[in-house]
C-alpha cells in the first residue's frame, strides 16, 4: 500500500499514476486517485489492479495536483466504495491514508453521531472529522491538525480542499511519508522510490508532523503550529 501527491505545473494523472505503479511491490487491493482542477475535485478509484483504474480514467480527466493510494484493507472489505480517495459529506474534503486509526469507532461515537458514513473504512472518519471541525468555525489547517492530533494509531494521510486546490495538507504518524522538493513543483510519496521521475530531492518527515505543500512551497509543522524547519538529502537511486 502506499500514497503519492503532486503539486506542479503538469498534469498530474500520468505522473501519479506512475508512482502508484512503483509503489506496487507493497501489495494492494485497490487503487485511486483524485485530481484537483478549476472545476473541483474529480475521483477515480478501482477494486483490483493499477491498470484496471487507468482504463477506467477517461482521456480528458485533468488537473495539475493531484492525490494518489493502493489500498491494503485493514477496515472494510476490497471494492470501490471502500478503495480511496474517500470524501467528506458535502465533498469538500478528499483524502487518502495508510495505516490503521485504531479508535476510529470511539472518534465516531463522539463526533459523528449525525454524519451519514460512507464507506466502511477506519479512514473515513479522519475526512469526516476535518470537515465537522471547520463546519464549527475552524480554518482548514486548524482542522487537520486538530484531527490528526484525535487520532490513535498508524497514518500517512494526504487532503485536498477543492476550495483551495492548489494545497496538499499532509500528516504521517508510524506510517512513512515523505516530501518531494523540485523547482515549482513539490510531491509526496510513502516511498522515494516512486517519485524520482519528478525529483530526487526529498525531506523526511518525522511522526507527529503534518505539512503543507503547494506547487511554490513545503511547510512543515508540529500539530502544535510551530515550524519546523529541515534540510532535504538527494536520493541515491535511480529511476
Ligand atoms: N485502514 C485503511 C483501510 O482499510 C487503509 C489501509 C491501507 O493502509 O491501505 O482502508
Amino acid at each position: 500500500c502506499g500514497i503519492v501527491g503532486y503539486a506542479g505545473n503538469e498534469e498530474a494523472k500520468d505522473i501519479l499514476i506512475k508512482g502508484l505503479k512503483k509503489l506496487e511491490y507493497r501489495g494492494y487491493d485497490s487503487a485511486g486517485i483524485a485530481l484537483a482542477a478549476e472545476d473541483g475535485v474529480k475521483l477515480y478509484k478501482e477494486k483490483g489492479r493499477i491498470a484496471t483504474l487507468e482504463e477506467s480514467i477517461n482521456g480528458d480527466a485533468s488537473g495539475t495536483l493531484g492525490i494518489g493510494h493502493t489500498r491494503w484493507a485493514t477496515h472494510g472489505p476490497p471494492s470501490q466504495l471502500n478503495a480511496h480517495p474517500h470524501q467528506s459529506s458535502s465533498g469538500r474534503f478528499t483524502l487518502v491514508h495508510n495505516g490503521v486509526i485504531e479508535n476510529y469507532a470511539q472518534l465516531t461515537r463522539e463526533y459523528l453521531q449525525d454524519v451519514d458514513l460512507a464507506s466502511d473504512t477506519d479512514t473515513e472518519v479522519i475526512v469526516q472529522l476535518v470537515e465537522l471541525f471547520v463546519e464549527e468555525g475552524m480554518n482548514v489547517e486548524e482542522s487537520f491538525s486538530k484531527t490528526l492530533s484525535l487520532l490513535k494509531g498508524s497514518y500517512a494521510t494526504a487532503l485536498v480542499d477543492k476550495e483551495n486546490n492548489d494545497t496538499i495538507y499532509v500528516g504521517k504518524n508510524k506510517s512513512p511519508l515523505l516530501v518531494g522538493v523540485g523547482d515549482g513543483v513539490n510531491v509526496v510519496a510513502s516511498d522515494s522510490m516512486a517519485m524520482l521521475h519528478v525529483t530526487k530531492e526529498f525531506v523526511e518527515l518525522m511522526d507527529q508532523e503534518m505539512v503543507i505543500v503547494t506547487r511554490d512551497k513545503v511547510e512543515i509543522k508540529s500539530l502544535e503550529g510551530e515550524i519546523i524547519s529541515r534540510e532535504s538529502f538527494t536520493a541515491e537511486l535511480d529511476e
